[in-house]
């Protein structure tokens, strides 16, 4: 092998201005191992929460594709969580003025009842500290109901997200027994809705039930008394020893540097975690598989990781970031994709606009057209996070999420919701992005000092969210992202 390095070498100089984006791309948008793979991996492994047999499946899976595309250095690398939360079995039932099931999903971090709870039911509307306060006299016991809008966009979503916490500790402050929250999808969609994110337990049990449902209970509750039973057991155990994917490419003359593609293959499991986020997971396994079929050898390291832990908060990516730290200095750069098959149109620069030229001269060289549409907001999100705490350049794709967001963490989050010409251009443009970042002759930016991360975390006003998210504790105190001196 080793006399057909220099002609590896020579090749290499500058993939970005060979032919080898064109070929990355036709590829890429004409082969189906991608969705073949993904195909395979929902139907036959199915959802796969941190924490279950599906998702242990799922990583076994995700190594054995690596290996047979011909990658070397594929490796399991486990960590702990101090926590898992799966679902167990529910049962919600309206007992009067009339008897009826109403359809429920267990909220992820939610505790289990107690034993079964039969109680009044008590609208507390939107959840708010004032709903609350009004309703005060009556909560001691009482079942909560707490509406919700429904979900239109990511900014609805990420409103959902950001009230739980508070809805969940005014029902425990009031005293009261439960939450049910109303779905915020129609027509029965019942979806895995964390209370909170982290490895912590909700204060109270908590589940979301149908929008139609719903109505009917606060319709009741409007006349007179509605009495509710609830009982909802949850397997809650802990620590566990978890496992991120790991598979490289190696370089050519800067093989000590590296560059990250990385998506989660852990999914909620109402559904098959198609778009969140199969997807994207069957992309890096097909990343690496098509830099081996072309033999492209860029100058830096590609490692190709698949993340568990991220539905629980990023854990798996926060657990490479921690067990790479004396090698985050040579982490050159960190692309992610985690919408799904949604269209991109650019990416998020994560709050540094040093990125956009270098991004836009790849995408040129390379003859992309419709994604320099770059944004400088800084996600906190999705395995990006702890790249972007520790100062490394990264990048997260900004995909239309019209298509994603009605079937998000869903029963209907299924293989059928790919789209597949998306989903083959979105992995062009991976392949293509992390070719030139590891091939270029220069970083895309330096990696940020710990002052430089704070001052972004400032800039981009993250801290409330990070707060909401459990994560501003660990990086204050230096446990995640930049170590503190
Ligand atoms: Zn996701």
């Amino acid at each position: 092998m080793l006399r057909f390095f220099p002609i590896v070498l020579l090749a290499s100089a500058a993939l970005a201005q060979s032919d080898v984006p064109q070929k990355l791309i036709a590829r890429a948008e004409s082969s189906t191992a991608m969705i073949d793979d993904l195909r395979e991996l929902c139907d036959t492994i199915g959802g796969r929460a941190t924490g279950s047999p599906a998702c242990e499946r799922a990583t076994g899976w995700g190594a054995a594709k690596f290996r047979a595309a011909g990658v070397t250095n594929v490796r399991l690398e486990p960590y702990t969580i101090p926590r898992t939360w799966l679902p167990g079995t529910i049962s919600v039932e309206a007992t009067a003025p009339a008897r009826f099931t109403i359809r429920a999903a267990a909220a992820p971090t939610s505790p289990s009842t107690a034993a079964p709870i039969e109680a009044p039911l008590i609208d507390v509307g939107d959840g708010s500290a004032e709903a609350f306060a009004k309703a005060a006299a009556r909560l001691k016991g009482a079942i909560v109901l707490v509406h919700s809008g429904e979900m239109k966009t990511l900014d609805d979503l990420f409103a959902e997200y950001m009230r739980s916490p508070g809805i969940s500790a005014a029902a425990k402050k009031y005293g009261a027994a439960a939450v049910l929250l109303e779905s915020s999808r129609p027509r029965g969609l019942l979806y895995r809705h964390p209370i909170l994110l982290g490895t912590g337990l909700a204060p109270v049990p908590n589940a979301v039930i149908s929008r139609e449902h719903a109505g009917r209970l606060a319709r009741l509750a409007e006349r007179g008394p509605v009495r509710v039973r609830f009982a909802m057991s949850n397997r809650i155990g802990g620590p566990y020893r978890a496992a991120n994917v790991v598979a490289e490419i190696p370089g050519t003359d800067k093989a000590n540097e590296i560059v990250v593609l990385g998506a989660h293959l852990d999914s909620w499991e109402l559904g098959t975690g198609a778009e969140d986020n199969g997807v994207n997971a069957a992309a890096v396994i097909d990343a690496a598989r098509a830099f081996v079929q072309l033999g492209v050898h860029p100058r830096r390291t590609v490692r190709f990781v698949l993340f568990t832990g991220e539905e629980q908060g990023m854990l798996g990516s926060a657990a490479y970031v921690a067990q790479h730290q004396a090698e985050m200095g040579n982490h050159a750069m960190m692309l992610t994709f985690d919408t799904g098959s949604g269209h991109t149109t650019g990416f998020f620069l994560n709050g540094r606009e040093e990125l956009r030229n270098p991004l836009d001269a790849i995408l040129r060289a390379a003859g992309v057209t419709g994604a320099s549409e770059h944004v400088a907001d800084a996600i906190d999100g999705t395995d990006n996070f702890d790249f972007l705490l520790s100062g490394v350049p990264n990048l997260v794709a900004n995909q239309d999420a019209a298509p994603y967001l009605p079937d998000y963490h869903a029963e209907s989050d299924t293989f059928e919701r790919v789209n597949v010409k998306e989903a083959q251009r979105n992995n062009a443009l991976a392949e293509v992005l992390v070719c030139g970042f590891a091939d270029a002759p220069d970083r895309p930016a330096p990696r940020q000092s710990r002052e430089e991360v704070e001052k972004l975390i400032r800039d981009t006003k993250l801290e409330e969210q990070m707060r909401v998210f459990d994560q501003w504790d660990d990086f204050a105190s230096g446990r995640r992202g930049w170590p503190k001196h």
